[in-house]
């Protein structure tokens, strides 16, 4: 039988107000996920350790925690697998980052709950809902599919970088509501959703790093709703606003003209009042060799380019 070292966070704010780390040994089967194993310990070595879960089938998302540093659903997860990853017979559990611990795994949620209440998660419809049920096309609940996947597990936010930086920062979980919703046929809230999410910590501010993708357990790709919240606020005439979306224009405008990113640009286009007192800096790194030749320069297939680009927009 595998026998496993599980290197614990402890924090129990009765007893003490610093957290610190305690081992657990475990005999166990050859397929134990990560959440009974937690149980187990629970149950038969130390009854004060705390965690949070409910379903034991990845459908509740209450059992998130990290895994040797990674983000993952305990209930989901297998020993023999981390064991196998890390090349080591122990496995290190904490709770999901980016939270107050509230006692050992168990977090506070609520910084969450009140960011997806934010982006109103619910329909809105600009009129009266119709006497029978309103059909929407197979196509168009296509669009948002992966968004309806949430279970809100906060996986996303625990390896969010802007989040990290900004506690602020609205989240890749909530904004994936927000174009769950925004993109929905029946709202009539389209243009109003945009603007309140490309306000002040809003879309904008994600730093693009991609682990909420990549971390998700549900396939959501919340970095694509973002995105996709991005293009709705062009369509919505308020891309230009924010410093973040000037930026994104930038790089759309270098693609459209030379099929790579122009450099040159970036900084005009993005901080237009701020370019002129930039331009000193820009000739000296011109004189050293250091900056990209501002002439406007293009790839040869831009064709190919052009038809990427159409491609993206039309699955908006
Ligand atoms: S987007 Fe994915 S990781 Fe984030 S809360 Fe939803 S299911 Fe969890
Ligand atoms: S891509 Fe954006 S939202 Fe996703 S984890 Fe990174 S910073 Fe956060």
């Amino acid at each position: 039988m595998p026998q496993t070292t599980f290197d614990v966070f402890r924090y129990q704010p009765d007893t003490s107000d610093e957290a610190y780390r305690q081992k657990y040994e475990l005999e166990h089967g050859e397929d134990m996920t990560l959440l009974d194993a937690i149980l187990r310990l629970q149950n038969e070595q130390d009854g004060t350790l705390a965690v949070r879960y409910s379903c034991r089938s990845a459908i509740c998302g209450s059992c998130a925690c990290k895994a040797d540093g990674k983000t993952v659903l305990a209930c989901m997860t297998q020993v023999e697998d981390l064991k196998a990853q890390n090349g080591d017979q122990a496995v290190r559990v904490d709770p999901i980052g980016n939270f107050k611990p509230i006692k050992d795994l168990v977090v506070d949620m609520e910084p969450f709950w009140t960011k997806f209440k934010s982006v109103k998660p619910y329909l809105i419809p600009d009129s009266d809902p119709p006497e029978k049920e309103r059909i929407v096309s197979k196509e168009a609940m296509q669009k948002i599919y992966n968004e309806s996947k949430c279970i809100l597990c906060a996986a996303c936010y625990s390896e969010c970088n802007s989040l990290a930086a900004d506690a602020e920062f609205v989240g890749p979980a909530a904004f994936a509501w927000g174009f769950r919703f925004a993109a929905d046929e029946r709202d009539g809230q389209r243009s109003q959703r945009a603007k309140l999410y490309s306000g002040e910590h809003g879309i904008w501010d994600c730093t693009r790093c991609m682990y909420c993708n990549e971390r998700c357990p549900k396939g959501v790709d919340p970095r694509d709703a973002i995105e996709k919240l991005g293009g709705i606020a062009f369509q919505e005439g308020l891309g230009m606003r924010d410093a973040g979306g000037r930026h994104a224009k930038a790089f759309l405008v270098s693609l459209r003209t030379g099929g790579k990113l122009n450099e040159t640009l970036l900084v005009p286009l993005t901080q237009p009042l701020k370019a002129p007192f930039d331009l000193p800096f820009a000739l000296k790194m011109i004189q050293k060799g250091k900056a990209p030749s501002p002439l406007p320069h293009k790839i040869r297939r831009l064709d190919e380019v052009k038809k990427l680009m159409k491609s993206v927009k039309e699955t908006i």
